[in-house]
């Protein structure tokens, strides 16, 4: 690994570091955690994390959250010279918005076999019909990303069985007591 490589290597983790934390504040909402993070010349410029519930809004991925603002900061409907950082494999809907937005760099971390449009379903940042060609990078701190979300569903796969419980033992109250009544 070169001087540049290496460097490059601790800046991508110091940033996905930081898009981990965007996640666990959508995690702290009830949203599933995804975390993203524009930088320009090692500043950041947007920040976003999953909202599509608590905005009513399905477009509201940490990407496209973390994009729009870049863009308003930089005034500009393009972004160039920026890279995102992401939590996760982006989607086909954020494909199409980087693309768009002409990014210069994107960098994820764990995959999503289910939906991941980069690696996993498709890979469309490597269709020739694109008109913009980005880098891009997965497996930055992976396993840290693939655990924040399997935590978090498994959590929830806890919070429902509880739930579930609860109520069947509600069901069960009252059958007990209909016979006394
Ligand atoms: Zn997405």
């Amino acid at each position: 690994m070169t001087d540049f490589e290496q460097e490059q290597a601790e800046r991508d983790e110091f940033w996905m570091r930081y898009a981990m934390n965007l996640a666990a504040r959508g995690e702290a909402s009830g949203e599933v955690p995804v975390g993203a993070v524009v930088v320009k010349d090692n500043r950041v410029v947007g920040e976003g994390w999953n909202q599509p519930i608590n905005s009513h809004d399905p477009t509201a991925h940490a990407e496209v959250i973390a994009i729009r603002m870049a863009a308003q900061a930089l005034n500009n409907y393009r972004l160039p010279g920026c890279t995102l950082y992401v939590t996760l494999e982006p989607c086909t809907m954020c494909v199409g918005a980087l693309v768009h937005s002409r990014i210069d760099r994107l960098v994820y971390g764990t995959t999503e076999p289910k939906a991941g449009a980069v690696q996993s379903q498709s890979r469309l940042l490597d269709s020739p019909w694109f008109n913009h060609r980005m880098e891009y990078q997965g497996a930055v701190l992976a396993s840290d990303c693939q655990y924040q979300l399997s935590h978090f569903f498994q959590q929830r796969r806890q919070q429902l069985k509880a739930q579930r419980e609860q109520s069947r033992a509600g069901l069960t109250d009252k059958d007990q007591e209909t016979p006394e009544e």
